[in-house]
């Protein structure tokens, strides 16, 4: 029986992109259908395997070979029936800008830097708000972009470093407690978001240590530098432009 609270009914018409159905996106998916959302889609071009299953709750050892979104989408829809969900077996790229555009909110469930910064982007360009969250090891982060509006990921990284200093969650590990909780703060964040309250990480970078037991934010601040606000601040400078001439 899923929870009921005073959201949902704020939510029911809500549509939420998840990329990277794995350790993040699993935890996310399956909070976000319990909270009540109206629509999920799934973008995920992977399947199975046995070695995601420690950290995937969404998939058990008889799901191994098959596409994650599919057997996410059947998992989802069993647990919440009035949800809708929508799904891509694909690899999140700068061409989705457009499918993008079509939610309200976007779910960071990928496990490379290089992911996240294509992700950054293409929410900076769709306008999307963006639920950025990494782990590697026992350490997680978190932050929130509000594009036009607070620091973003590239703000914060810059560039992406390159591929061999930076090892993705499959080959570095990751403890899977840690995923669940980055990926049920994701949905609590988006819920935030959906709903117009204030979200708890803009302009902050959480990082929490299940090592040491600890957690921490850290003020973030938009970066003049940073080429993908400056491009969409030119964007819609230009459009003002235009709208001005009659
Ligand atoms: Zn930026």
């Amino acid at each position: 029986m899923l929870v009921r609270h005073a959201c949902e009914p704020a939510l029911a018409t809500r549509r939420v992109l998840v990329v990277g159905v794995g350790g993040l996106g699993s935890p996310a998916a399956l909070a976000l259908a319990q909270a009540g959302i109206g629509t999920l889609g799934l973008v995920d071009p992977d399947p199975i395997e046995i070695s995601n299953l420690h950290r995937q709750l969404l998939y058990e050892s008889a799901d191994v070979g098959r596409p994650k979104v599919a057997v996410a989408a059947e998992r989802l829809r069993r647990l919440a029936p009035g949800l809708r969900v929508e799904t891509w077996c694909e690899r999140f790229g700068p061409g989705h800008v457009a499918l993008l555009r079509g939610f309200d909110c976007l779910v960071d469930g990928t496990d490379t830097v290089a992911a996240k910064f294509v992700l950054n982007d293409a929410a900076l360009a769709a306008r999307v708000p963006l639920v950025h969250a990494g782990v590697l090891g026992f350490v997680a982060q978190l932050m929130t972009v509000v594009p036009g509006a607070s620091a973003c990921y590239r703000c914060v990284f810059e560039e992406p470093p390159p591929p061999e200093e930076t090892p993705s969650c499959q080959e570095a590990g990751v403890l899977g407690p840690v995923v669940a909780l980055a990926g049920a703060f994701q949905a609590a964040e988006a819920v935030r978001l959906l709903v117009g309250t204030t979200p708890a990480w803009t302009n902050r970078l959480l990082r929490i240590d299940a090592w040491t037991g600890s957690w921490r934010t850290v003020p973030l601040a938009p970066n003049p530098r940073c080429t993908a606000c400056t491009a969409i601040a030119e964007h819609e400078s230009a459009n003002a432009g235009r709208s001005d001439v009659p």
